[in-house]
């Protein structure tokens, strides 16, 4: 690349806007398709564990004693196998990124609670 043309691309840039956005304060908006994350409705939940058990990345903890059901948002990878088995309906893909985190635990829900 010639000095010339560096140059002007370097100009350039001092007058556009920049390409990144101040997340998480500015987001994208969600692009056609994208699987987001997983959230529950506790209400319909009948800790059954099949989910579980299906979750190919052990992202899933539920305790049926304790009544909490948790997910690990950083070991997840979106396939939604653990939406497309659980028999009662009460999981979803919401096509919107996970929520900031300011430590790396899992998201806990307890009985009476949603998402
Ligand atoms: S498969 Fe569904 S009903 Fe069973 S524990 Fe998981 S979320 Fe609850
Ligand atoms: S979407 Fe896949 S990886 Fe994520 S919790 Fe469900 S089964 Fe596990």
């Amino acid at each position: 690349m010639s000095g010339f043309k560096l140059g002007g691309m370097t100009i350039g840039s001092v007058f556009k806007k920049p390409e990144t956005l101040l997340y998480p304060f500015e987001q994208k908006q969600a692009p056609a398709g994208l699987r987001g994350h997983v959230i529950v409705d506790l209400s319909m939940c009948v800790f059954c564990g099949i989910c579980q058990k299906r979750c190919p990345a052990d992202a899933i903890a539920v305790d049926k004693a304790a009544g909490t059901w948790a997910i690990d948002d950083f070991a997840c990878v979106q396939c939604a196998c653990c939406v497309k088995e659980c028999p009662k309906n009460c999981l979803l893909m919401e096509p919107s990124p996970s929520a900031v985190g300011t430590s790396k635990a899992p998201r806990v829900f307890v009985v009476g609670s949603m998402r």
